[in-house]
């Protein structure tokens, strides 16, 4: 039997309790699949720090290495908050991008058709849909670049440097052309080139990439007209490939258009043969924890993300986002999601078993 070994690691808050929901579904697919999936539970975040002292012991990093996948709740919490920077639970999900070299985040953005009643835009638009893969860039620009503050002419400050190799550019910008051509054939690459020296190289390199790509069709949105056209005409995009400032804020607004951030996934995947990390998009959501109320279908979607990335179980994958559709077409909801007539409240825990039930 075919054996798949899965790095979790739990977290903080609500991370252990949409984690377990998820291995239910987990457990129902590999039976059905005739294949062994392995978990071996790690310490990371908050709860690594009460353990060892350290926010991301080397054991973990080890672990995850020789896995298959990594699958992550979420860390941190009020408990922590007081720690200084470079001790605190979320230094983990650097320590472990780093350490994974995971340079691509993929989170896709979809608007479920049962849903489209709980997204904040104009009814006329959310029931056209939407199904965007977001391709961000994960460990280079500003949020790695050189950053420091000092005295200037006018008094102290601060600055923070944007800067990326055409190396990094075309690692991730393939990342997005492979994407689109195995979905609708559209990428949008988003960037600030009117302005910002980085993006032209960034938009250079893409175009210079696309001819690689002729069943692609490439287009460009500064990134300012992007967050409009997010909102105007979100069914018209396919997958959009930009830098890891503009990718971190243009998701998040994706996000709330879905209608909650209980519901969106993520991959973070790094060189062919490494293990990527699976996680939902949400953190550890404190004032939630320990209540059974948490959203689990982001955590879900993420392992059938992990499906179909890590172990090219496609089918498997394909069940597992049908059944979260047929569940949420049932009128199952948890708290989180605005309730509507004949809408049922769930907890984490029957949310997730209802999705394997419905495999
Ligand atoms: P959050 O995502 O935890 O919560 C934001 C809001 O969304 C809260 O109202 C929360 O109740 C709600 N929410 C989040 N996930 C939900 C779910 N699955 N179901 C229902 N509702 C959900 O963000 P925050 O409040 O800014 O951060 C809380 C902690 O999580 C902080 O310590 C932060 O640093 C950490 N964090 C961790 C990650 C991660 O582990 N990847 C990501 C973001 C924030």
């Amino acid at each position: 039997m075919k054996r798949l070994e899965i790095a979790i690691i739990p977290g903080d808050g609500i991370g252990p309790e949409v984690l377990n929901g998820t291995r239910l579904v987990l457990d129902a697919v590999a039976s059905r699949a005739g294949v062994e999936m392995r978990y071996t539970e790690l310490l990371a975040g908050g709860i690594a720090i009460d353990a060892t002292g350290e926010p991301l012991p080397d054991a973990t990093v080890a672990a995850c290495k020789r896995s298959d996948a990594v699958l992550l709740g979420a860390v941190g919490g009020p408990r922590w908050d007081t720690l200084p920077g470079d001790r605190r639970p979320e230094r983990a999900l650097l320590g472990l991008r780093e350490a994974l070299g995971l340079f691509a985040n993929l989170r896709p953005a979809r608007l479920y058709s049962a849903l489209s009643g709980s997204s904040p835009l104009h009814p006329d638009i959310s029931a056209q849909g939407m199904d965007i893969l977001f391709v961000r860039e994960l460990t280079g620009g500003m949020y790695f670049g050189e950053r420091g503050r000092r005295l200037g002419p006018n008094g102290p400050e601060a600055f923070d440097t944007e800067c990326y190799s055409v190396g990094e550019i075309e690692r991730v910008a393939r990342v997005g052309f492979e994407a689109a051509a195995g979905r609708k054939g559209r990428l949008t690459s988003v960037d600030k080139a009117n302005v910002l020296e980085s993006s032209r190289l960034w938009r250079e390199t893409v175009i210079a990439m696309s001819a690689e790509y002729p069943a692609v069709t490439l287009d460009h949105l500064y990134v300012d007209n992007a967050s409009m056209q997010l909102i105007r005409r979100p069914f018209d995009f396919d997958v959009i490939v930009t830098s890891n400032m503009f990718g971190d804020i243009l998701s998040d607004e994706a996000a709330m258009i879905t209608g909650s951030i209980g519901l969106l996934p993520s991959a973070s995947v790094g060189q062919p043969g490494t293990p990527a990390m699976y996680e939902p998009i949400h953190g550890s959501a404190p004032d939630l924890a320990g209540r059974d109320v948490a959203n689990p279908l982001a955590s879900i979607l993420s392992a059938a993300m992990m499906l179909r990335l890590s172990f090219q179980m496609d089918a498997e994958a394909d069940a597992v986002e049908k059944a979260v559709s047929r569940v949420l077409d049932a009128g199952y909801r948890t708290a989180d999601i605005l309730q509507g007539s004949g809408s049922t409240r769930i907890g984490t825990q029957e949310m997730s078993r209802l999705v394997a039930e419905h495999l």
